[in-house]
């Protein structure tokens, strides 16, 4: 709506400034051709350029920064995504913060918070498209609060211990939800940490040990392209580490005794660093929120419509 009222704006302005033209007698100067550039931000990326026009040699355009905004909902729901099962999984909860901010000995971010918020408004976009969407956990808890044995190792985390529930057993109920799903695409969302607050930027990590590893290798490489593309677009220089193989244990190969293996494609993500300051001032913005949850909507519709097609 706003990119088409700045068109029609351009235009009357376009219009009058012909118009005027019209009856004045002929410039002594020849006038330039010159791009007019819109008076107001928020221009959908979208729009059509504005048409060259005639004007004054003195006037000068302005450069201005045009604002991101959501990609274009589809009309029609892609025949594609009917049906598909998506299992994200926001990484963490509970009383595991998963990667923290500090700053002056406080925690400040967390990245537990982050993975929840992005997956479920991933997940209202992608079911408002018609895929299927499952969730690891939906609130601020572990993916196995009641501290089972999920993995049937004989091992679970000690009670009254820091740790709610034993790592892998969390890790092993996530995968059993996907598993249970009967998912087409499991995807885990995590923000990254480190000691060196230099560190900074977004990678992608998948397992080149499974059956169906090309598929989870394809999107890897979607999402990847999607996050830089996004945060390009948001006006934010993301560092690029790239794509990884690892065998993490809710997309990577079976831990005999331990761990159960996901059966489906998958990847591990690691949107941004929040113990980089840069990363962590951006991350808190809506500019962000926008372009991260994007990316992966974006991602996980390619993926569907190249693998179901
Ligand atoms: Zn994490």
């Amino acid at each position: 709506m706003l990119a088409g009222a700045v068109l029609v704006a351009a235009l009357i302005i376009a219009g009058k400034l012909l118009i005027g033209r019209t009856g004045a007698p002929p410039p002594t100067i020849a006038p330039t051709v010159v791009a007019l550039t819109p008076l107001a931000p928020a221009v959908a990326p979208t729009a059509p350029p504005a048409t060259p026009i005639v004007i004054p040699p003195a006037t000068t355009p302005t450069a201005i920064a045009v604002a991101p905004t959501a990609p274009p909902v589809p009309a029609a729901p892609l025949a594609a995504l009917q049906g598909a099962v998506v299992c994200l999984d926001p990484g963490h909860g509970g009383a595991d913060l998963g990667n923290v901010r500090l700053e002056d000995g406080k925690v400040v971010l967390r990245e537990k918070d982050f993975t929840l918020a992005h997956a479920l408004e991933i997940g209202q976009r992608l079911a408002a498209q018609g895929v299927q969407v499952v969730y690891t956990r939906t609130g601020d808890t572990e993916a196995n609060p009641t501290n089972a044995d999920v993995n049937s190792d004989g091992e679970v985390a000690p009670e009254g211990g820091e740790a709610h529930s034993d790592e892998l057993d969390d890790l092993q109920a996530r995968v059993n939800a996907c598993n249970a799903a009967g998912a087409d695409l499991l995807v885990s969302i995590h923000y990254n940490g480190a000691e060196n607050e230099f560190l900074q930027g977004y990678e992608v990590w998948y397992s080149d040990e499974r059956p169906f590893s090309d598929r989870s290798a394809r999107f890897a490489t979607i999402i990847h392209s999607a996050l830089g593309e996004q945060y390009a677009a948001a006006g934010y220089d993301a560092f690029d580490k790239g794509i990884g193989i690892e065998a993490h244990a809710v997309t990577g190969p079976a831990r005999p005794g331990k761990l159960t293996p996901s059966e489906m494609p998958g990847a591990v993500v690691e949107g941004l660093f929040l113990s980089n300051a840069d990363d962590a001032a951006f991350i808190q913005t809506p500019a962000a929120t926008e372009a991260i949850v994007g990316a992966y909507v974006e991602a996980i519709d390619q993926y569907l419509q190249e693998t179901r097609a």
